[in-house]
């Protein structure tokens, strides 16, 4: 059965009575050798036979990737929130005992139990998913955020999300989350994907980004959170300066942030976009120390 041909999904759903859900963002790929390319991708560079890798699938559908990963994995577990695709996973990975389908909203599942139940005796995960567009960021910054053992993570997304998460500091496309991932990980959007390769269509092109996560971050701060609140700060008001923007941190005086910006040897107009990690986490630190010496 090739899970790709646009009459056996049909049939597939057809038989079970359901059809495409939108509100699940369901676009299913179309296209066997992008199956297999993405597949291939969540595979580590070198690989090493000795290695029991555990995937985590995010959104299965009817099973196309979860096939192509369960041929490479030691263990997949799909995460599927749609109930009705559930007898059809049944029927498609019947052949791969290898998987285990969990039905299951993936912003509402315990993760780190999750993986300590699913994937005991891997000895490297990844996750890797055709993810569904409508709750692209909120499943990455859980996964990021869990700060569970992934070595990679590998999704299609967006076009659009694709060049903002891998964008360089400065350019138009970077954003907070762009700042916060480099915390976690180093994004490189890998290929790109048209949306002729789906069923439905949807209406952007999509592209395959993959972030390779840090053992430990690459900035040392006091405290994480205060990072991450300087960043939405500077982003929050992206025309303005980084001194305008900081002032929606509460609690923080404008002479406060002044002298955190000179402190880091920055210009007192610059703006947020041109700053990359190192220089948020520098500001983090100086701009609350300054805030608590002088209480
Ligand atoms: N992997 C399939 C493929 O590549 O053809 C389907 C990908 S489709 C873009 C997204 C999938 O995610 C759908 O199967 C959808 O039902 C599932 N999904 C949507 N929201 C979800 C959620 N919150 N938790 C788990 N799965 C979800």
């Amino acid at each position: 059965m090739k899970l790709t041909d646009l009459s056996v999904i049909r049939s597939l759903l057809g038989e079970e009575g359901t059809s495409f859900k939108k509100k699940y963002g369901q676009n299913f790929l179309t296209n066997e050798s992008v199956v297999e390319r993405i597949a291939a991708s969540a595979l580590p560079d070198v690989p090493d036979p000795e290695e029991r890798l555990g995937i985590l699938e995010i959104g299965p559908g009817i099973g196309v990737l979860t096939q192509k990963l369960a041929a490479v994995a030691h263990k997949v577990t799909a995460v599927e929130i749609d109930t009705t695709l559930l007898p059809i996973l049944e029927k498609t990975l019947a052949d791969c005992p290898n998987v285990h389908v969990v039905n299951n909203d993936i912003m509402k599942v315990d993760l780190p139990a999750l993986v300590a139940e699913e994937f005991e005796g891997c000895t490297r995960l990844a996750v890797c998913a055709n993810l569904p567009y409508y709750i692209t960021t909120p499943i990455l910054m859980t996964l990021l955020e869990s700060k569970l053992p992934f070595s990679s993570i590998t999704v299609m997304v967006q076009k659009e999300v694709a060049e903002r998460l891998c964008a360089p500091a400065g350019s138009d496309a970077y954003g907070a989350i762009t700042a916060v991932l480099c915390y976690y990980g180093e994004a490189k959007r890998l290929f790109t994907v048209s949306a002729g390769n789906f069923v439905p269509a949807p209406k952007v092109d999509s592209a395959v980004v993959q972030i390779k996560l840090h053992q430990s971050p690459p900035v040392e701060v006091a405290d994480e959170e205060r990072l991450f609140a300087v960043i939405k700060a500077a982003f929050g008001q992206r025309r303005k300066t980084l001194q305008n923007a900081l002032t929606s941190l509460p609690g923080v005086s404008r002479q406060q942030i002044a002298a955190a910006i000179a402190e880091a040897g920055l210009s007192p107009t610059v703006r947020g976009e041109a700053l990359g990690l190192e220089q948020f986490a520098k500001i983090a630190d100086s701009v609350f120390s300054v805030q608590e010496s002088t209480q």
